[in-house]
């Protein structure tokens, strides 16, 4: 009775107040999806403010249940870095997006590519060595390649995240501070981190307007971060009022809906031949 009842929990499907559905992932569903390539990426463009620069892209998982459909990435990481999946699944995703960047680069269709690591992962040593191995086989140079960190609350073993995020740096590959200006990032990070790229999260972008407070705070960031010798990079663009204000404040990269959604890809190709 207990199993059948937990059968059932599993796959109860509770709504949360956004109405996305949250389903109960099970450690059992994530193994059995990454055996059957049931993960996807999607990749979504990083625009540069000067139009002679080459655009990047972001690296996002997609994952199609066969039964429930589809199911967030904020559900589906989460689940993975509590039933300790998280590294085989990075590494299943890293080896992914780089075997795609391969055939590109051979294509001739140029684009560098941002990959998300989870901040459980950055202590780990053989983990971090795996990567940096799975780059060279793909015989992906480190300049193509960016890494998005945030720290998480159990960012715990800090001194060796610290060195491994170094090592990366060392070898050429570029470290971004993902979400800044939520819970998870802020300046203690700023000087923590050895990276060069800041991304400023969608809520302090969203809705800018000049002369507001909001903009006041941006400006200053934006400032602060080229000060520190870190690219910037504005999250969540999705109005041309938002891309016209960033772009006045300097921000070299942008990112959102108002340039594109995350894309599959054969629509990132045709997007970059445009
Ligand atoms: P993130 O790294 O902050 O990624 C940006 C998220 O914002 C993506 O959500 C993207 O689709 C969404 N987004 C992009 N432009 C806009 C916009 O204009 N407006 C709005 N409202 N949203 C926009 P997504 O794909 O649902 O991913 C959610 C989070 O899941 C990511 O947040 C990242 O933390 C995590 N994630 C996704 N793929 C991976 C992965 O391969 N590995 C790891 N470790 N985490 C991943
Ligand atoms: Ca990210
Ligand atoms: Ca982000
Ligand atoms: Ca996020």
């Amino acid at each position: 009775l207990l199993t059948l009842c937990l059968k059932k929990a599993q796959h109860q499907q509770v709504t949360k107040q956004d109405s996305r559905p949250v389903f109960n992932i099970s450690s059992e569903m994530l193994r059995r999806a990454m055996e059957t390539d049931q993960f996807t990426l999607v990749y979504q463009p990083i625009v540069p403010a000067d139009k002679s620069m080459p655009v990047a892209a972001e690296v996002l998982a997609r994952w199609t249940h066969p039964e429930l459909g589809p199911v967030s990435p904020d559900q589906f990481i989460e689940a993975a870095e509590r039933f300790h999946l998280i590294e085989p699944l990075s590494l299943m995703l890293l080896q992914q997006a780089l075997s795609q960047l391969k055939l590109w680069n051979r294509q001739r269709v140029f684009v560098n590519l941002s990959f998300n690591l989870s901040a459980l992962s950055l202590p780990d040593t053989l983990f971090m060595n795996r990567i940096m191995q799975i780059a060279q086989e793909q015989e992906i140079s480190a300049d193509q390649l960016m890494f998005e960190v945030t720290e998480s609350a159990d960012f715990t073993d800090l001194a060796s995240s610290i060195a491994n995020l170094a090592s990366l740096r060392l070898r050429g590959f570029s470290i971004a501070i993902d979400d800044y200006g939520t819970g998870y990032a802020n300046t203690q990070q700023l000087l923590r981190v050895p990276a060069n790229r800041l991304k400023l999260d969608r809520s302090m972008v969203s809705n800018v307007t000049e002369g507001s407070q909001q903009f006041v705070i941006l400006a200053n960031t934006i400032q602060m971060a080229k000060q520190l010798g870190l690219s910037v990079v504005a999250e969540g663009i999705e109005t041309q009022a938002e891309a016209n204000a960033l772009t006045a404040l300097g921000v070299e990269y942008q990112q959102g809906y108002y340039h594109s959604r995350p894309l599959d890809a054969e629509a990132l190709i045709q997007y970059l031949q445009q």
